[in-house]
């Protein structure tokens, strides 16, 4: 008879199951570990995890026997069939009120099927979003739990000790909502990571391109605007790149690497949703479209020798008086953009949370990316108080803070995306933000003009002004034939 001794297990001994193992370790919890290839929990024990409290197991059912009740069980394996294989496996030896968590990146669909599928059989199911990486994992990622409430209670000690922790201490995980609301939020948080990189990679073209600054003076500014209201990780390792020479070449690496970005779905899988759920998340998709415009490097190259002429020659300022007035006009219009691509995001988590019977925690997502994760930043903390002064928050653009910023913000925003137009630049980001807020802000938008095309040649009605969204539909004979 085995005595249960570990607080915890783990499956999936590769790069982020090993680390979050040691992760718990550290944090006094007595982990047991499994993998599908067993070699590989000898191998673990023997080496990364030699004078440690961690246990191992060799069969399922010796896994299961080793565990404290209810037990909990996180697997860390390939998304897809891995995950519904193992949860096979597993219901023969688990209890009423086991809890199994998929820490993987699972679509979130499969969350809300499998959290449905064990519920019905006493069992508890959580997904969660792992942020972070396999440095993340070993010392601290953001955690994006959600699935059966009632696992809550029993796995929140755990996860919130081995989670990344805010400047002021806070945990970087809470609580998120029911079923596959968990594996949601990180997909979100993957379409934001896309959107941020996009307007970092727009200013840095500015500033290069468009102003001609030198790559030393590109990072300079970069972590300059590190120190101020947009702190942040991926501003900080952007300066850092900037700054990267292979020894013996003077040039930066970046400048040598191929212009063509890849991706491996989660942005997509975000804008794909916006326009299910018919959510303008505009800032993702064109990051999306911006990497796969990117893609298309020969047909590009071909098309500079015949699409040419911009119009302004570089370094000629049309809407700033100075370089240094310019510069501070990207950097404004980046907090505008990347305000309003939070916004956007925060639009379609609260589409989905409608759609899906979703108790969101917005105030707690915010702060479960404020650490951890690759779009930590300072200026989540004013997304966490926004949220947690108005849980019911329509939008952050009108949350008092955030109007105030973008108010602000908005002229440099306008020169930014004029002058690019006018050197020929392109910043699909920044304009399709600024094109957002302009419409989001119109009381008054030429849709009426679509509505009466539409009934045109399609009879498709329309309804009133005066008589609102509640109106009656009408249809008219345009053109007077029968
Ligand atoms: P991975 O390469 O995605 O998966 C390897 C693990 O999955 C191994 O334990 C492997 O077992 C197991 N596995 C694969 N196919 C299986 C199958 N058909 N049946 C049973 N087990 C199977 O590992 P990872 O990079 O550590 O990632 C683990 C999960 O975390 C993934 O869902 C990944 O997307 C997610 N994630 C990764 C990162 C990251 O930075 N790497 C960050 C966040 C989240 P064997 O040893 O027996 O092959």
């Amino acid at each position: 008879i085995i005595t249960p001794k570990a607080d915890v297990g783990l499956i999936g001994l590769a790069v982020m199951g090993q680390n979050l193992i040691l992760n718990m370790n550290d944090h006094g919890f007595t982990v047991c570990a499994y993998n599908r290839t067993t070699s590989k929990v000898d191998e673990f024990l023997a080496n990364e995890a030699k004078g440690t409290k961690i246990i191992g197991a060799h069969s399922i059912q010796e896994f299961c026997a080793k565990l404290k009740r209810p037990r909990k069980i996180i697997l860390l394996v390939k998304a897809g069939s891995a995950v519904d294989q193992f949860i096979a496996q597993l219901e023969p030896y688990l209890e009423k009120g086991d809890i199994v968590i998929d820490g993987g990146n699972s679509h979130y669909p499969d969350s809300i099927r499998r959290t449905k599928e064990l519920e019905k059989k006493g069992l508890l199911f959580v997904g969660s979003g792992v942020s972070g990486g396999e440095e993340g994992a070993r010392y601290g990622p953001s955690l994006m739990p959600g699935g059966s409430p009632a696992a809550w209670p029993h796995i929140k000690e755990i996860f919130q000790a081995i989670a990344a922790k805010t400047k002021e201490g806070e945990p970087c995980c809470d609580w998120v909502g029911e079923t596959g609301s968990g594996h949601y939020v990180k997909m979100v948080h993957n379409g934001i990571e896309y959107g941020d990189m996009q307007i970092i990679a727009e200013a840095y073209d500015l500033l290069k391109n468009g102003l001609g600054l030198s790559g030393d003076e590109v990072a300079e500014t970069f972590e300059d605007w590190n120190k101020g209201e947009l702190d942040s990780f991926l501003i900080q390792i952007t300066s850092e790149i900037l700054r990267y020479k292979e020894p013996g070449d003077a040039t930066p690496l970046v400048e040598h690497i191929l212009d063509a970005a890849g991706q491996k779905g989660t942005g997509k899988w975000t804008a794909i949703d916006a326009l299910d759920y018919g959510i303008p998340v505009t800032l993702i998709g064109e990051a999306v479209f911006a990497r796969c415009l990117s893609s298309l490097k020969e047909e590009r190259v071909r098309a500079s020798t015949i699409l040419a002429g911009a119009g302004l020659a570089s370094k000629d300022l049309v809407v700033a008086k100075s370089k240094k007035e310019f510069i501070e006009d990207v950097r404004q219009g980046m907090y505008a953009a990347k305000i309003i691509s939070y916004a956007q995001g925060f639009m379609l988590l609260r589409e989905a949370a409608k759609v899906n019977n979703w108790n969101l925690n917005y105030g707690g997502i915010a702060l479960m990316w404020r650490g951890g994760c690759i779009i930590r930043s300072a200026f989540l903390k004013d997304i966490h108080t926004a949220y947690i002064k108005n849980p019911k928050l329509d939008n952050l653009l009108l949350d008092p803070f955030f109007t105030k910023t973008v108010l602000r913000c908005a002229p440099s925003f306008r020169r930014v995306v004029a002058q690019s137009s006018l050197w020929g630049i392109p910043v699909p980001a920044y304009s399709t933000a600024l094109s957002f807020f302009d419409g989001y802000r119109a009381a008054k938008l030429p849709a009426n003009l679509i509505q009466a095309q539409r009934d045109y040649f399609g009879a498709h009605t329309y309804q009133l002004e005066k008589e609102g969204s509640k109106g009656e539909f009408k249809h008219t004979n345009w053109t007077g034939r029968g």
